[in-house]
């Protein structure tokens, strides 16, 4: 039987009367001949709730029982989830990352899945076994230890399973009812996606559009996984929601597609570092060390053999950042007059798929945010997408302008 993965999200199983509501849209899918693999994430709060216990009781916390307790989240749903699909006659059973086995890496609180047997979970649906509520988020090291896949992760379970089992499709459902052409919280103007092509999913999840965890959309596009994300919440069609696909089953792609932004950025400046071979390895390759999300990087014309240097990365890494420079500094490696942090930037970004054919986005986006006065600091770009680094402030007013801009109402 052709195998459907359903996701639902923390929202989506928040109480019992939830996990009955979604119950009865998989018995839905079971009756119309699918077997479904349902994976779930905790209710929503829980996570945040174990993860603060955790921290209170140990700040230092050793992440494999970081680990051990994060995971229960997920564990509490995918029985309660069965249990409930069983109530309903419809034949399940849960299944805890471990047990399928859903093999990782060993880096704790934030693995990676190396591996998902398929044999399991086939031999219960050959006995009759309609429905696998699989825990979302979790799995296990080859040291056997429980592993996590970071916060979202549930996603890219979801996404894993599909391309393991070659389900037809992977929906999932979510509290919003499907991918929005910017935050409509930001732009009321702002639209429903139909359909968004991977690389454009892929780089407004990276530049924080919260919908689907960025790993989840890279795996998608890597195994061509159909990708659906619906709401909970609405009664659904079979064309609800938008579809992450591929390029070709989109006719007619657009220039720009979305407005994404991510608010806590810093901009950081090496003023007067030496214009010679290894320089910026000098200074990349420590903040790479260190863990510094580095992002934008420009580098100005040098005068007398000195330039500046400047790069972005998020506000939380500023620190890191700076002991890392100034380490380097004082070993020798790079001679710098000062560093210093811009920590009252945003990043606004527009992105499309078409302009790769079109030219003139950067000119308009430019021109759209003079028109509002809003000054930009750093620009970078990549074949479907410019970011404009701007004054915090300003923010929501650029969202707007651009979203206005590239009349993405329509
Ligand atoms: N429960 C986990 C989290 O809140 C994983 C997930 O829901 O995707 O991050
Ligand atoms: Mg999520």
């Amino acid at each position: 039987m052709p195998v459907l993965v359903m996701k639902f999200g923390g929202t989506s199983v928040a109480t019992l009367d939830r996990i009955q509501r979604v119950a009865k849209r998989v018995g839905v899918e079971v009756a119309k001949g699918y077997d479904v693999i349902v994976i779930v994430s905790a209710m929503s709060g829980k996570t945040n709730e174990l993860v603060g216990w955790v921290k209170e009781t140990s700040p230092m916390f050793d992440a494999r029982e970081y680990d051990a307790v994060v995971s229960s989240g997920e564990a509490v749903t995918a029985g309660l989830m069965a249990l409930t699909l069983q109530q309903m006659d419809v034949p399940a059973r849960s299944w805890q990352g471990w047990q399928v086995p859903l093999k990782t890496d060993s880096a704790h609180s934030a693995a990676r899945i190396d591996e998902i047997p398929t044999d399991n979970i086939n031999e219960k649906f050959g006995e009759g076994m309609r429905v696998a509520v699989v825990a979302g988020f979790q799995g296990v090291s080859p040291e056997g230890r429980i592993t996590t896949l970071g916060r979202g992760g549930s996603d890219t379970t979801a996404v894993a399973f599909a391309a393991a089992f070659d389900a037809e499709r992977c929906d999932i459902y979510t509290d919003v009812d499907g991918v929005y052409t910017t935050d409509p919280r930001i732009s009321p103007k702002a639209k429903k996606i139909d359909k968004i092509a991977y690389e454009e999913m892929l780089e407004l999840a990276s530049l924080g559009a919260k919908v689907l965890q960025t790993r989840s959309v890279e795996l998608a596009m890597r195994y061509k996984v159909k990708l659906r994300v619906l709401s909970s919440f609405e009664e659904n069609t079979d064309t609800s929601g938008t579809l992450v696909c591929d390029e070709e089953e989109i006719m007619e792609s657009n220039v720009v597609s979305g407005v994404a932004y991510s608010r806590d950025e810093a901009k950081m400046t090496l003023v007067s570092v030496a214009d010679r071979p290894g320089i910026a390895a000098a200074i990349f390759g420590p903040l790479s060390e260190a863990g510094v999300n580095v992002d934008m990087i420009i580098q100005n014309i040098a005068e007398d053999g000195r330039t500046d240097m400047t790069f972005s990365c998020p506000i939380d890494d500023v620190a890191r950042a700076r002991v890392a420079l100034d380490g380097a500094k004082d070993a020798g490696d790079i001679n710098f007059h000062e560093l210093v942090a811009d920590e009252d930037v945003a990043k606004v970004s527009v992105v499309g798929i078409g302009m790769r054919s079109h030219a003139g986005v950067a000119a308009k986006m430019f021109g759209a945010l003079h028109d509002h006065g809003v000054n930009i600091k750093v620009i970078a770009t990549s074949e479907i997408k410019i970011s404009v680094l701007i004054e915090r402030k300003y923010m929501e007013l650029a969202v707007q302008a651009l979203h206005d801009a590239f009349e993405l109402e329509k």
